[in-house]
């Protein structure tokens, strides 16, 4: 089995129809970039940069985040990098920050208060300081290799005061006499509010890109915490609530040409890969350790049949029955 999944990494993530699909890697911590090799990742589709901020009790600055960001470009060797600024709040606890902001802002429900871009645009030079360094660490990639990605989006303004600040540090940079790249990196949107999902449309206009992450999306959708034992047994992505929101997300990129990825822990999951094919998805991005599995799923699969399988799912409304329809497909496949 092993050897099998060690063949699988040098084969293309194809379905037999032809259709590519990206498969790429999350990647938490700088540990695991060894691991993203091994599984033949196509970059990086979502570097969390929290890591940047925890197990300190200062800022990094924006050398520090520069020094920190250089050698997983170096690593990814032109490949993709999906780079996600900081995205504080809900259960994400980091002290650096919590002794100026949280002091100041904790709320009833940290989830529901000043969390991702939110919280960026409360703070600027937050925001400024990364941008910065994302800028610097792209101009050592090939353009257009590292993209950035906004969390917690829930309003088109978001997106749009978010890229009026980047186009200024941009400038400030540049007139600093750094290397930037010719053209900025894409700026993009988590998806991963009902809020943002249901105005994709209108986010769309502003975005470059977007990444769907199922699992907030999941959370907030329901109204169940990804955390809460209690009421684990509600956290279900395959709701149809759940399910409709990414369809609605999708469809208005699609429309657009707009690039679309699914991010969440749904992406790693090869018996979701039929739906999430079916609904038009062609880049998923996952726990390294996932993507064997995922693309020796994708090379089992037809989209003609993917598509036909996620219409009839989606003309569902009973969870218990989308489970079982989804089992039953992937009985099939995986
Ligand atoms: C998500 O919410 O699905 C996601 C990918 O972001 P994170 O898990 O880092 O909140
Ligand atoms: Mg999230």
């Amino acid at each position: 089995e092993r050897q099998r999944l060690g063949k699988l990494r040098r084969l293309p993530a194809v379905t037999t129809d032809g259709e590519l699909v990206e498969l790429q890697a999350n990647l938490e911590i700088p540990a695991e970039l060894p691991l993203i090799a091994q599984a033949g990742a196509q970059g990086i589709g979502l570097l969390r940069s929290e890591f940047l901020f925890m197990n300190r009790e200062d800022l990094p600055d924006e050398d520090d985040q520069f020094a920190a960001y250089a050698p997983i470009v170096a690593a990814m060797n032109g490949d993709p990098i999906t780079i996600r600024v900081l995205d504080w709040g809900g259960e994400k606890d980091m002290q650096a920050l919590a002794a100026g902001i949280e002091s100041q802002h904790a709320g009833p429900n940290p989830a529901l208060g000043l969390r991702g871009i939110r919280m960026l645009l409360k703070r600027p030079e937050l925001l400024e300081e990364q941008f910065a360094a994302i800028l610097r660490v792209a101009a050592q990639a090939p353009e257009g290799a590292v993209r950035v990605m906004l969390p917690m989006v829930t309003v088109p303004e978001e997106v749009k005061a978010a890229r009026e600040i980047y186009e200024r540090v941009a400038k400030r940079v540049r007139r600093r006499g750094e290397k930037l790249p010719e053209k900025l990196p894409e700026l993009g949107a988590m998806i991963e509010t009902p809020g943002a999902a249901l105005a994709a449309d209108a986010i769309a206009l502003e975005a470059d890109f977007f990444a769907i992450g199922t699992n907030d999306l999941a959370m907030y959708t329901l109204a169940v915490d990804r955390g809460e034992a209690d009421v684990a047994h509600l956290y279900d992505p395959l709701h149809p609530a759940v399910l409709r929101l990414m369809q609605f997300a999708t469809e208005a990129a699609l429309r657009l040409r707009m690039p679309v990825s699914v991010c969440g822990e749904m992406a790693g999951n090869p018996r979701l890969v039929p739906l999430l094919l079916g609904l038009g998805i062609r880049c998923l991005s996952m726990n390294a350790s996932a993507i064997p599995r995922v693309k020796q799923a994708v090379r089992a699969l037809d989209i003609g049949d993917c598509a036909r399988f996620a219409r009839r799912v989606m003309e569902q409304s009973d969870p218990a029955r989308i489970r079982e329809l989804v089992d039953g497909f992937a009985t099939g496949v995986t």
